[in-house]
């Protein structure tokens, strides 16, 4: 069985235009009349408005500037090492203006993480956020990316050090003359021409770049814009009303903030109100100051929502919608959500970096989503699920979810192994079908269950958590003579990383001699993760020491009896 949406035709998806082109300057049939004049991004701290006339201006001055000073053009990458800002969307989108690439890293990540990312992705300008500076310097020293290479996104007022501001550069391009000539896309070239780099683990091994062309970004913004449209005979599809307030609360650097706050909900007529970072009453505050509509969050977020007693103190009845995404949502903690905001629907959508970013949406028709559905397929979307035995599944069995859609990746970039491990192609056809890694069934509504991750990564608090990633890093240490880590379930944070260890032969003779080197070593291990990798990556879960890590002939470390293991460990304490 071929799993689609039952009703809808998606309608046709440029393949000639850039992002900036498309949410900018063009008008398409899925796009919602804007009659309200209202701003496209508000800054929660001052409450500045950005209109779109001032959107435009700001890109073209920052391109200009951009060009001028680094001569950036064609396939040339920008890194973003930032929180959320206001100016988020006129980097990246003055970057597309001049035919460069555009890849976001977490501005909490360590020097030694954005090094890898910068050399992966051959970055050659880096803009960072005030709190993120002296990382970012020893970042870029390492990678061969010269001092006046930087620049500082968020302008914080009084700053006076070295590097310039986003505020300075887009003011000197604006008062220049144009240096650049628009990058614009011949006839289907917007299908090859890559707009972003974001990372993703895929379904084994480290963090790759995944490739992403305009066209699949835009076939995604349709696809959401459409999925209300085609809706419209339930007579709920004013859920996406222009004029409305949507919290960007999520990291613009992820490809859910990224694709679905920041490109959809624009493209939507939404006002982005824009949080740099999370607390629960930052984000309360904003809901109330600025009666937010729309709620895209991911599940630890929900839980505080559903539990936290503060949240009885504000006045949030202006919330019609909230959507979790990123990582499953119990029906318990929708249940409760529920009771704290009647007012508002819920639901889930599912995405995946390799299919930036969602393909499936929470029913349009439904106040609450099916308890524990994933969401609805957007129109576009062809799944099948593959069993174990090699066969497709029918309604209602699980497998491995294979998809293909218009908003499929190209590639990692410059990985062919993991590349051809993850995107497929059957019987010589040209479509490319992405492999999941996670288990899932479908209904008769096209709603999909996910049910288990097949694949080695974990996600903890939505975030990415490649296990490879952290055995390597492990393996560096000299008490460890071989590493797994697994995920063990946690309430909060979905997952906790926990690592097994056989100590190295020294490690073995010193704790034989002292049974108390145990817990030091244990400790020491613990700091060698938090002192080089970003806070959620450490191992929360523990570190339990063992005999042997258990492999398959070939060598193959055998996770899933770990994992069951760690489990079992976490369920006896
Ligand atoms: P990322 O590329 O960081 O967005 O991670 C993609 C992975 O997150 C998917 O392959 C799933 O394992 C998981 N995921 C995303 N959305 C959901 C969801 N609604 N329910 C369960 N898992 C999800």
């Amino acid at each position: 069985t071929e799993f689609v949406v039952p009703f809808g035709t998606l309608p046709h998806i440029p393949d000639d235009v850039t992002l900036p082109q498309f949410i900018l300057d063009s008008w398409h049939p899925t796009r919602p009349v804007n009659k309200h004049g209202n701003p496209v991004l508000i800054e929660e701290s001052t409450g500045r408005g950005v209109h779109l006339s001032e959107v435009r201006a700001r890109t073209f001055g920052l391109a200009n500037e951009m060009k001028a000073r680094w001569n950036i053009g064609e396939g040339q990458v920008l890194c973003i090492f930032s929180s959320n800002h206001v100016d988020y969307p006129i980097a990246v989108w003055a970057t597309h203006r001049l035919g460069g690439i555009v890849t976001t890293a977490n501005p909490n990540y360590t020097a030694d993480e954005l090094l890898y990312q910068l050399d992966l992705t051959k970055a050659s300008v880096v803009f960072t956020f005030s709190g993120s500076i002296a990382v970012a310097e020893d970042a870029c020293r390492q990678a061969g990316i010269s001092a006046d290479r930087i620049a500082i996104l968020d302008s914080p007022e009084g700053y006076t050090g070295p590097y310039p501001t986003l505020e300075t550069l887009i003011q000197e391009g604006l008062s220049k003359h144009p240096q650049f000539v628009e990058r614009r896309l011949e006839p289907g070239e917007g299908k090859t021409k890559l707009a972003l780099l974001n990372f993703s683990s895929g379904t084994t091994g480290r963090p790759k770049a995944v490739a992403i062309p305009h066209y699949a970004v835009l076939a995604n913004v349709i696809q959401m814009a459409y999925y209300g449209q085609a809706n419209e005979n339930y007579g709920t599809a004013t859920r996406y009303r222009p004029g409305q307030v949507v919290l960007a609360v999520l990291p613009f650097y992820h490809i859910y903030g990224l694709i679905v706050v920041m490109h959809f909900y624009i493209f939507a007529g939404f006002s982005l109100v824009v949080m740099p970072r999370f607390t629960l009453e930052g984000m309360l505050n904003n809901v109330q100051r600025y009666r937010i509509n729309h709620l895209l969050l991911v599940p630890p977020m929900i839980v505080l929502l559903a539990k936290n007693p503060i949240v009885k103190k504000y006045d949030l009845t202006s919330v019609t919608m909230c959507m979790s995404g990123a990582a499953p949502l119990s029906a318990e903690v929708t249940r409760q959500f529920c009771e704290r905001l009647p007012n508002s629907a819920i639901g889930q959508g599912y995405g995946m970096t390799e299919l930036a970013t969602t393909i499936t949406f929470p029913r349009i028709d439904m106040h609450i989503a099916t308890m524990g559905s994933g969401g609805q397929l957007l129109q576009g979307n062809v799944c099948r699920v593959l069993k174990p035995d090699g066969t497709y599944a029918t309604y209602n069995e699980p497998g491995e979810l294979l998809i293909k859609g218009p908003t499929v990746a190209l590639c990692y970039l410059n990985n062919e192994q993991a590349t051809k491990e993850t995107f497929l192609y059957f019987d010589g056809k040209p479509d490319r079908w992405v492999r999941t890694g996670d288990e899932v069934m479908f209904n008769e509504r096209a709603e999909i269950f996910v049910l288990d991750r097949l694949k080695e990564i974990m996600k903890v608090r939505g975030f990415q958590v490649a296990p490879a990633e952290l055995e390597g890093h492990l393996l560096e240490h000299p008490d460890v003579g071989d590493a797994c880590v697994v995920g063990v379930p946690d309430e909060y944070s979905g997952e906790l990383p926990l690592a097994f260890i056989v100590p190295s032969h020294d490690a073995q003779e010193r704790i034989k001699q002292d049974p108390a080197e145990t817990d030091k070593i244990k400790l020491a291990l613990m700091k060698h993760v938090t002192d080089h990798k970003v806070h959620y990556k450490k191992l929360a879960g523990g570190v339990y020491f063992v005999d042997s890590i258990p492999k398959n002939p070939s060598g193959k470390l055998l996770r899933r009896f770990l994992r069951d293991k760690a489990r079992e460990l976490k369920a006896q304490q």
